[in-house]
């Protein structure tokens, strides 16, 4: 038996903060503003996975009034969340997530962005994907004011 979740998740980009995404750091002059590190990557996959086994999602699991999530490491909380996916009785199967960026060109940083995504959920790295898109110039995104992110993920029952 199957199970697809849905992620979705953006942050404004602001000078002075690393850009991190799917727990790297991407070579960039702004990096994504939030309560945690702000890797926006981490957060759309992470309720994607809690969407599919309708465990609700990352606020309610890490929420953001809470101190102990400030400057939080997204990583961690993603492979929390894998750990309460796991507890509920389901495997994760693939993870797909499209990266709406302006800039920078995300490529190059794709693959051990993947590797590292995929040691996290404990998948093998082909069972993983990455893409980088940009906005066409349209809008907040395409302004480069900030970087959004759409995940799904399937889940099987163990
Ligand atoms: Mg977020």
């Amino acid at each position: 038996m199957f199970r697809i979740g849905i992620g979705y998740d953006s942050h404004r980009l602001i000078e002075g903060r690393p850009l991190i995404l799917g727990g790297e750091i991407v070579p960039h002059s702004a990096g994504l503003k939030g309560h945690s590190d702000g890797d926006a990557l981490c957060h759309a996959i992470t309720d994607a996975i809690l969407g599919a086994a309708a465990l609700g999602d990352i606020g309610r699991h890490f929420p953001d009034t809470d101190p102990q999530y400030k400057d939080a490491n997204s990583l961690l909380l993603l492979a929390r969340a894998v750990g309460l996916v796991r507890d509920a009785g389901y495997a994760i199967e693939n993870v797909d997530a499209v990266v709406l960026a302006e800039r920078p060109k995300l490529a190059p940083h794709a693959d051990r962005i993947r590797a590292r995504l995929a040691g996290t959920l404990g998948v093998e790295v082909g069972a993983v994907s990455v893409k980088g898109k940009t906005n066409e110039g349209m809008g907040e995104v395409g302004r480069a004011e900030g970087i959004a992110v759409h995940a799904v993920a399937l889940l099987r029952r163990t």
